[in-house]
């Protein structure tokens, strides 16, 4: 017997479509390319992506038919998102930070027939556009600009093309199953690979990300996703805040520490969403202006380990619950949130504190297990101590990536993240680090994570790094790559006395090595790659001949 209830596809329409209907004064607010700001709301959002909807139908294109951009997180590539995938094309998000050769392979993978691009970009479009000749159109994300017109006659300007455009707009009844948006992994190994979500893993995705024990939104909140709309859909931050109708600050380019500051205490922002490199920044620039960081009530790191300084530094002095998250592109990306339970209130603070550290447990909708290999021929016991590799399913993870047929999953239906982790009962999940970071020393493992953690808290240190660097007779050793402070005269033995007592010895760094900057790629994670290509074999030089 079926049950006899109406059934309703989960469409991306039906998100912006309840934001206009219940929502529609909600303010969305958005800083643009030249620093300026835009105040709109729900309600003009869904209008001009109707509008939008309609400039892309009056270019012919076809269902499921790719349309890319590379752009900041502000109110036009919003509704731009919006008109994309509501009206049945797929919305290909492209980071900036890529190198040139990844940008044609990725446009010309996907077989992307329009780009839209900031202004900011119009130089890395021009540079690749003779390599990517599938693209039909492009589409400057701004009004006229008599510059960019000029250095590229053919491009269009999206405010002109809307202005022509009626805000009706009847969104097609898809099936839900549909291709609604596209991300490429950054592709450290090999070339970037697409992860091609629906209409239907973007929706359930969106309520399991704004439930109270995930990124906790309601229609009280204005949220900031600092996360780039490039990285993972900025984690679907758009879908969830149009879902619960809460309002939003979209930062623009400008993502130093004070720009953020100014954003959050000008705009009462209550929750911001962001990288760690993000938050390391924003901290100093509080500190720095004296900022209490007042409205914000949490603010969620992922992306790449949270340092349980960080968690401490926004607790104590910014009155600020620091949630931590773990995701990635082939994940949608939420998988794992850090809320604590009930019987956890029966804690004393620092044993909660020391809880929180962990990346968290999963929302309904994801499953995880810890195995011994990544065939997953033995599965590890769920006790928070035994490492083991990382293993989730669930109703927003790949199956397969884009234009590959085979899966991508082990023979039961997991797909293997790559990373080194521990379970416990209740699910919390601890990453160790990647399984290519980690560092393998005479057959012993070491996380990078746990000295990098370490190493942050030192006050005199701003951004920190660990990678293996290779030795000639224990294979692999750790390697501490770090930028000091501003005005600090710290040594090498200082910062390796840090660590002195906090860890077992044979684990401490070989080499402390200070630099001027670390690498950063466009979704604010450090480079780690890069820093063992420079640094991988400081400790082969150094040895006697
Ligand atoms: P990229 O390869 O560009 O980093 P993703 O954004 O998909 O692409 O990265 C996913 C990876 O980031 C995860 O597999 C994991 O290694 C790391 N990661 C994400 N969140 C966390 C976290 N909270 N703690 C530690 N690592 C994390």
């Amino acid at each position: 017997m079926i049950g006899n209830m109406m059934f309703q596809p989960l469409l991306i329409s039906s998100l912006i479509e309840h934001a206009a209907q219940y929502h529609a004064d909600t303010a969305i607010i958005s800083k643009n390319t030249d620093g300026s700001m835009t105040e709109t709301t729900w309600g003009q959002i869904s209008k001009n992506s109707k509008r939008f909807a309609n400039v892309l139908q009056s270019l012919g294109l076809a269902v499921s038919d790719r349309v890319a951009t590379i752009a900041w997180n502000n109110h036009r590539h919003l509704e731009t998102w919006y008109g994309i995938s509501g009206s049945g094309l797929v919305c290909h998000t492209i980071n900036p930070r890529l190198f040139p050769e990844q940008h044609k392979y990725i446009v010309n993978d996907a077989n992307d027939k329009v780009l839209i691009f900031d202004k900011t970009f119009l130089n890395l479009v021009l540079s690749i556009k003779d390599s990517i000749p599938y693209v039909e159109e492009y589409i400057c994300l701004d009004a006229y600009d008599e510059d960019i017109q000029r250095a590229f006659p053919e491009v269009l300007f999206y405010d002109d093309l809307i202005a022509l455009q009626s805000d009706v707009f009847e969104w097609p009844d898809l099936d839900e199953s549909k291709a609604s948006s596209l991300c490429y992994t950054s592709g450290t190994t090999g070339n970037p690979k697409g992860v091609l979500y629906s209409h239907r893993s973007t929706v359930l995705h969106s309520y399991a990300a704004s439930l109270p024990d995930s990124f906790h939104f309601s229609a009280q909140d204005r949220i900031m996703p600092v996360v780039p709309m490039f990285h993972v859909n900025a984690w679907g931050t758009p879908y969830s805040a149009a879902m619960v109708g809460c309002s939003m600050v979209l930062p623009g380019p400008m993502l130093d520490g004070a720009s953020l500051v100014e954003l959050i205490d000008r705009y009462k922002v209550t929750n911001a969403l962001g990288v760690p490199t993000i938050w390391q920044g924003l901290l100093n620039a509080a500190y720095q202006s004296g900022s209490k960081l007042q409205s914000l009530v949490r603010n969620i790191v992922g992306g790449a380990a949270c340092p349980p300084s960080m968690l401490q530094a926004f607790k104590d002095d910014f009155q600020c619950e620091t949630v931590h998250a773990w995701g990635m592109t082939e994940t949608s990306p939420l998988g794992v949130v850090n809320q604590l339970k009930a019987k956890h209130s029966e804690l004393d603070e620092s044993q909660q504190l020391r809880l929180r550290y962990a990346q968290g447990r999963p929302p309904y909708g994801v499953s995880l297990r810890i195995c011994h290999d990544e065939k997953c021929t033995v599965e590890s016991v769920r006790d928070g101590q035994i490492p083991g590799h990382l293993q989730i399913k669930g109703h927003w993870i790949v199956e397969s990536y884009f234009d590959q047929f085979e899966h991508s999953l082990t023979e039961d239906g997991w797909f293997d993240t790559g990373d080194i982790a521990t379970l416990d009962e209740d699910g919390f999940m601890q990453i160790c680090d990647r399984s290519k970071d980690l560092i393998k020393s005479g057959g012993e493992w070491i996380s990078s994570v746990e000295l990098e953690n370490i190493a942050i808290a030192h006050p005199e240190l701003e951004l920190v790094a660990v990678i293996a660097a290779s030795h000639a007779k224990w294979d692999e050793r750790p390697i501490l790559i770090a930028k000091k402070a501003a005005a600090s005269s710290v040594s090498e033995a200082d910062v390796l006395a840090f660590y002195h007592n906090k860890i077992a010895k044979w684990q401490i760094p070989d080499r402390v090595i200070f630099v001027d900057a670390i690498p950063v790629g466009g979704t604010g994670k450090i480079l780690k790659k890069d820093l063992r290509e420079m640094y991988g074999s400081v400790l082969l030089e150094e040895l006697p001949a």
